[in-house]
Formats: structure tokens, sequence, C-alpha cells
């Protein structure tokens, strides 16, 4: 670009920014230009401007998402009769042994395309609740494994889950139809789509030229479609022991629950993302970091953020994840209609009850596959987070920050966050190369929450980690002498 075209370019960028500031003035109410904010700047001199990297490219684009497939494996699911765990785990024809092996053959032919990469694994457990009876039952997940190329790493997993066993309106009736579409053959086909899309691009086992390298997965991913959820969430409380039998730790797990359906008219509409508060004063949990990670990858205009751990009366196969203190969130459809869960098919009263397939929205299923795939390929990507976070400085003018991770040749340094206590969303601060600590210059410990994340070269982020505060209670009355 000549030097002339770049100013008539700068001028021309000046011109329309002006003309953005004046409609942004122009469409501010009086009342709010009178109550604009009137707080001490902080840090009193100017912020520094933090080093941002972009994301990783190579996003998956959402034409690349095979929503034929997604509906065939619901199909062959519904056409199960019911999923229900109690029904039968060996006739091929109804019960839940039918799903199952809808899904390993499905996966069973990701796994010769992706060139061994992709190792399914069918995991037989017995497990026991009031919605058993209280007598053990048989149970099967279903696994495919996508390992991670980075031997530190590849312990961490990012799970992605659905439930592939399904209810009618009676929990113990293994009989009836319970045809489950939505509740939850959404999930499992997002799961599944997810494997499909993953161990297909990027880059596993060695990989041979840098550019490649910066595109690999390091941490394992495992997708997952579990049994037992309407019978007490009974596949995911077995799925976090087995992820720590086999020594794993969880980098987060995406739970994918009634996600096929967006009944408004306007659609589609983003997908709701549950997450939990957690127990920590001041700070959020890990499934709360993993909730704002989503959203910052697949952007504000897919993922609707509700902080709450799930939706009243309900309950999904995070849930055990997130007791445990593991980063897990929950993704379900904009606006359900609860004729179509839980319920066995019927008409009463001209209403129809029942989970089909004619009720689900493929576009909007294939936003939510794209949306968990691409968050986790780039969670997989980034480096590990770091550990010791913590914040000093109460009673002094300055913050200091600081934190803890092991060497890691392909993290670029790490991101220094902040935000508004009321915000929900985090800032970048401030860029540091090196662990250890910083001294945030004039900035009060008292005014923002702070957080501090990893980034990869390849610009991957690991989840924010909240800094834990120093605590110092204020002086109290001394408790009589019994
Ligand atoms: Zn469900």
């Amino acid at each position: 670009m000549g030097s002339r075209t770049g100013r008539i370019y700068a001028l021309a960028r000046k011109a329309a920014k002006a003309a953005t500031m004046a409609m942004l003035i122009a469409s501010v109410p009086a009342f709010a230009q009178q109550t604009a904010p009137r707080d001490p700047v902080e840090p009193p001199q100017a912020k520094p401007e933090p080093k941002i990297l972009p994301r990783p490219a190579g996003a998956i684009a959402r034409q690349s998402i095979d929503e034929k497939s997604m509906r065939a494996l619901i199909h062959n699911l519904v056409s199960c009769g019911t999923r229900l765990t109690l029904s039968s785990w060996t006739d091929p024809k109804r019960g839940i042994g039918c799903g199952r092996d809808a899904i390993v053959a499905r996966l069973n032919e990701m796994a010769k395309d992706s060139g061994g990469k992709l190792q399914v694994v069918v995991d037989k457990f017995e497990s026991t609740s009031e919605r058993t009876s209280g007598t053990p039952i048989p149970l099967e997940n279903v696994y495919a494994i996508l390992p991670g190329n980075d031997p530190k790493l590849s312990k961490t997993l990012f799970i992605v889950s659905g439930h592939f066993d399904s209810r009618p309106s009676d929990v113990m009736d293994p009989t009836a139809d319970a045809p489950g579409a939505d509740d939850d053959g959404s999930g499992t086909a997002v799961s599944v789509e997810c494997a499909r899309l993953l161990s297909r691009m990027g880059c596993n086992g060695p990989c041979v030229d840098a550019r490649a390298a910066g595109r690999a997965y390091r941490a394992t991913i495992l997708f997952a479609t579990v049994s037992g959820e309407e019978q007490g969430l009974l596949g995911s409380t077995h799925l976090v022991d087995w992820v720590k039998q086999q020594g794993y730790t969880v980098g987060g797990m995406l739970d994918d629950d009634i996600v096929g359906a967006d009944l408004a008219a306007g659609g589609p509409h983003r997908v709701r993302l549950f997450s939990g508060n957690g127990e920590l004063d001041d700070a959020d949990s890990p499934s709360r970091e993993l909730a704002r990670a989503i959203e910052e990858i697949d952007g504000r205009s897919a993922i609707r953020m509700i902080f709450r751990q799930d939706r009243y009366g309900r309950g999904g196969d995070h849930y055990p994840f997130y007791k445990a203190g593991l980063p897990a969130v929950r993704f379900t459809e904009p606006l359900e209609d609860y004729n179509h869960q839980h319920q066995t098919p019927r008409t009463e009263n001209g209403i129809e009850y029942g989970d089909y397939e004619k009720y689900l929205n493929f576009r909007f299923l294939g936003n939510v596959a794209r949306d968990n795939a691409e968050a986790l390929r780039q969670l997989a990507m980034a480096p590990a987070p770091p550990a010791n976070a913590r914040l000093r400085g109460a009673v002094m003018p300055d913050g200091k920050v600081s934190w803890s991770a092991e060497d890691d040749a392909d993290r670029a340094g790490f991101e220094i966050l902040w935000r508004e206590t009321t915000d929900p969303r985090w800032h970048a601060y401030q860029f540091v190369a090196e662990p250890g600590e910083a001294v945030l210059k004039g900035v009060s410990t008292d005014n923002h929450f702070f957080a501090v994340r990893s980034v990869g070269k390849n610009g991957a982020r690991s989840l924010a980690v909240p800094t834990e505060m120093e605590r110092t209670g204020p002086p109290l009355p001394t408790p009589p002498k019994q």
C-alpha cells in the first residue's frame, strides 16, 4: 500500500470512527449522560496495552457440519423404540443396547477414517439408585478418544458428552415407547459429530512441519455418550471415576442435553450455556471460567451464558463433575417444550406429547455441534492453566498478582485479566512473558476481580484462573468465657 493510499484509508477510518461516535452519543438517553460514571481512573496513568495474540486460525466452518449424518444417527436411535437404561442391552432391535450399537457403528466408521487416531471404548459397569429399585443394574458408556500429542498435556482431558438413554413418562417402565430424539439423541449426535470433525482436522501423533505442530491438539479429547442419565446421572457419575482411574485430569466437560430444537420464531437463536457459581467467596467456579472461555471462543452471537448450574427442577450429566470441583457446563436449547420431554407418546385433548424427530431443527443442532467442536479444538490446543494464582496488596496502592507455571516451550506467556466486580466477562489487562509476580501500579485490589491465563504461541488460551485473595477479617469482639 502506497503512503498516499495509506493516508486516505486512515482519513476514511477516522471519519467512520467519528460518525460511529456521533451515533453512539446520539443514542445514549439523556439520564444516562447525566449519570455517566465518575470514578477515579485506575491506574491513574495510562493502562498498559496488552499484547493480544490472535486466536488460532483454522476454525471449524459451519458448512463442514454433517447435518445429514447427525439426522441419520438420531433416526437410528429413535428406531430403537425405547432406550430406557432398564430396557434390554442385548436385543438388537429394541432397547438401549440397540442405541449403543448405532453409536458404536458410527464411531467405528470414523475411527477407520481417522487412520487409527480415534479409539472407541465400550465401558461396562454397574450402578444403583432409587430409579433402579435399589438393585445394581448393568450399564454401558461409549467413548471415542482422540489422544493429545503433548507428553504432559495429553493426561488432561476435554470431554464432550450426551446421554443416549431416554425415558417415557414413567421412568421405571422399560416397555413404553421413548423416542428421545431431543433428550438426548441431539446431544449424542453433537458428541459424535465432534468426534468426526476433530479426528479429521488438526494434527495428532507426530507433526512434521512447524505450522502443523501449532495446530495439534496437545490435550486429549474424549467424545462420550453415556447411559443412566434418567436413572440418576449414573453414567456420568461413573465417568468421573473412570477418568481418575485412567490417570487423567479434567480440563473441561461440555454436557449437551436437549440441544436439538429451536421453537420460537426468528431463529436460529443462541444456545444456552449453564454454569454453576461454585462455593468460593469472591471468586468464580472453574465451571464459570469454562463458560466464559466457550463464549469467548464461539462469540456472543452464538452463546447465551446463564450463570446458574442448571434449569430449576432439572439436572444433567455435568453435575457430578461440577460437584467434584471440575470445570463442567451444560448446553441446552433456547426454549424448551415440556410436552416433548419425558413424555410417553400420545395425544390428549388435541395435544401431542412425545420427543419426536419432527420437532428438531437441524440448522440449530448443527450450530451447536460447531460451537462445541470449535471450543474443544481451541481448548485442546492451549497450554496448561497457571497454578497458585494469588492477589496481594490489601491496603496498599498497588495490586500484586502472582502465579506459577511449569516450563512450556509452546507457551507465549500469560494474560492478567480483570473485570469490574459486576461485569460478567474478563478483559485483558496486561501480557507477561514469564511466571512470577506482576505489580499493577496504581490498581486497587478492591475494585476488580483478577485472573491469570496461559497463552500459547498458537494463540490458544487456557481457562482463566481467578486469583485467590489475601484475606484478613475485621477485628471482632472476644466471645464471653463459658
Ligand atoms: Zn436429558
